[in-house]
């Protein structure tokens, strides 16, 4: 634990992270867990992330860009790591000589990942992805993808690539029953049958993000590409807490009150005075603000425990720190406010805050800045 005080610090549980992914690895038995540490690890670090997942059984690793995957790589992290956002122009080479996965949506993308395995002089493994219904990234089923398919089995009779999977992603995985799963399910299956009769023979198949993973056991195929689960938040508060699922938020965000002050009633509060005192209070000085990743969508709503109660934020967030009303109370200055954690010593969770700024958690731990250091515990 550090002892020096610290403006502010994301305390990083990887004991619960690993607790996580085992409870994953119980629900998902018969598939291999791809830990997904894109865009910082969900703002917890994606190379103590990544380490951590790997030593209690995941067996890959998921980025959304190359750029990701060759940071993780030249970090010294083994194994598989899958990447699947690419533009062209891309790092390809290099992601082959690293022995990157490399998700292709489309021909575009085939062509580049051939010609830099012909420059390279090596196999370039790469994963079709499919757009079951998603409407985002994957090639379109139908014609689109009878010609992925098709050309990416010629450049692989050709020695230039290795096709190792075949995956695509759901739309509304953590809305039960919403009719759009079962159809993406059924469309995957179609895709997938066409291609393996054209000859692709995967290693992994895989659709189940999250919330698939922790409730719909029809989607885990081979693998099971999980992200929130694993940093301890539920997907969405519908299907359940992370409680039920036996899972541990990872991330706890602590300040330290960089000032508490008296101040009369009908005292303005930050910019825009959208709070006033309603009386003669305590107020207490919380040195984050959004360019830390608080969201300016907190101002009047997010909640900070301070002393052993909930308070809120008053007035505007600002760049670099809000203000709490503390009522009553006068805590010592450098007393700790905890803005969230898994929730069981009293404090708000990142759910709490995703609910009081109109988003989701995901969105919460994410955004939560370089400016914060992170404190592995
Ligand atoms: N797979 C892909 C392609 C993703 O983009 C994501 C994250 O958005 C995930 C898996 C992990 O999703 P989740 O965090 O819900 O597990």
């Amino acid at each position: 634990m550090p002892t020096a005080p610290l403006r502010a610090r994301a305390e990083i549980d990887l004991g619960a992270l690993r607790a996580n992914v085992r409870a994953l690895r119980a629900r998902t038995p018969g598939a291999a867990l791809m830990a997904v540490v894109k865009s910082d690890g969900y703002g917890h670090g994606a190379v103590p992330c990544a380490r951590a997942a790997l030593a209690a059984g995941a067996t890959w690793l998921g980025t959304a860009t190359p750029e990701e995957a060759l940071a993780l790589r030249a970090a010294g992290l083994p194994g598989r790591i899958l990447c699947w956002l690419w533009v062209p122009g891309g790092p390809w080479r290099q992601a082959i000589e690293a022995g990157l996965d490399m998700s292709l949506s489309g021909m575009w993308a085939l062509r580049e990942a051939v010609a830099a395995a012909r420059e390279a002089g090596r196999v370039a493994r790469v994963q079709l992805k499919a757009d079951t219904g998603l409407g985002r990234n994957g090639c379109q089923p139908g014609p689109d993808w009878a010609e992925l398919v098709a050309a990416a089995l010629r450049a692989e009779a050709e020695g230039l690539v290795r096709i190792t999977g075949l995956w695509s992603h759901f739309a509304c995985a953590d809305e039960p029953g919403h009719p759009s799963i079962a159809a993406q399910l059924e469309r995957f299956r179609e895709m997938l049958a066409y291609a393996e009769e054209q000859g692709v023979r995967p290693e992994v198949r895989h659709i189940a993000n999250s919330p698939a993973a922790l409730t719909l056991p029809e989607t885990h195929f081979d693998l099971v590409r999980t992200g929130i689960a694993m940093y301890g938040i539920s997907p969405s508060p519908e299907l359940g807490t992370p409680a039920d699922f036996g899972l541990r938020p990872v991330m706890t965000l602590r300040a330290s009150l960089a000032l508490v002050k008296r101040a009369p009633r009908g005292h303005g509060v930050s910019y825009g005075h959208h709070y006033v005192t309603p009386g003669e209070t305590t107020l207490g000085l919380v040195p984050v603000g959004y360019a830390d990743g608080i969201p300016r969508h907190a101002s009047g709503t997010g909640p900070v425990l301070v002393d052993g109660k909930w308070r809120t934020v008053a007035g505007r967030v600002a760049m670099d720190q809000f203000v709490v009303d503390l009522g009553g109370d006068e805590p010592a200055v450098g007393s700790e406010a905890v803005l969230f954690g898994p929730g069981d010593r009293g404090e708000p969770t990142a759910e709490d805050w995703a609910q009081a700024c109109g988003t989701i958690a995901y969105e919460i731990v994410t955004r939560i800045g370089t400016r914060v250091p992170r404190v592995y515990v």
